[in-house]
């Protein structure tokens, strides 16, 4: 198996940089998500054309202790759907999709949008998609999807979370201070904004 790889990770203006440790396929789950919910988020940060064909969220899910933010982070942003929904950091500066995570650090768990890593090792280091899901939620289009690995993603994310705490890990997080409290104030979308945002 070939070694891990550190990954950057970039905003499309150049200003919001990461780094993502020590990346393989052994590490974490690539995975792709055609929620109705993911498609609104890219569709609020004006980010559709960094989707897959078919409206899906090309994600790498993995545990937060790996990342490092590494400059910008002033420009760190974090928006939710609704004020249960996921976190959906960005970068507010040029409003890149960064990474997605649970509004607390009782689970090892980010999702780093893959668009946003950079570098000719991506692919490799990421390796192959594991679970496409949420299909029924994708908008028509030519190209085909096929749905599968929802419990085997799932699976993982749980086995990953379980190594991180055998680790000491769980709450080793850039975006969460000491006192689990995220380092910036999400934006909460009011209805009306989420309603305009969701793809018919
Ligand atoms: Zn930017
Ligand atoms: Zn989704």
């Amino acid at each position: 198996m070939a070694a891990p790889v550190d990954l950057q990770i970039g905003c499309r203006c150049g200003q919001f940089g990461a780094v993502l440790k020590d990346v393989s396929p052994a590490m974490g789950s690539h995975v792709q998500c055609h929620c109705t919910d993911c498609q609104t988020a890219a569709r609020v940060l004006g980010a559709e054309e960094q989707l897959l064909p078919r409206g899906g969220s090309d994600i790498f899910q993995t545990t937060p202790a790996h990342l490092q933010i590494t400059n910008g982070q002033e420009h760190l942003a974090c928006l939710r759907l609704s004020p249960k929904g996921l976190m959906r950091w960005y970068a507010g500066c040029c409003d890149t999709p960064l990474f997605n995570c649970l509004p607390h650090t009782k689970l090892a768990f980010v999702g780093i949008w893959v668009p946003a890593l950079q570098g000719e090792a991506v692919d490799k280091a990421i390796g192959k998609v594991i679970a496409v899901v949420r299909t029924q939620e994708a908008p028509i289009g030519s190209e085909r999807l096929r749905e599968y690995g929802f419990n085997r993603a799932g699976f993982q994310v749980l086995a990953r979370h379980f190594g991180a705490l055998m680790r000491g890990q769980v709450k080793q997080t850039p975006l969460f201070d000491t006192s689990g409290k995220p380092i910036v104030v999400p934006r909460v979308l009011s209805k009306e904004e989420r309603k305009a945002a969701t793809p018919s």
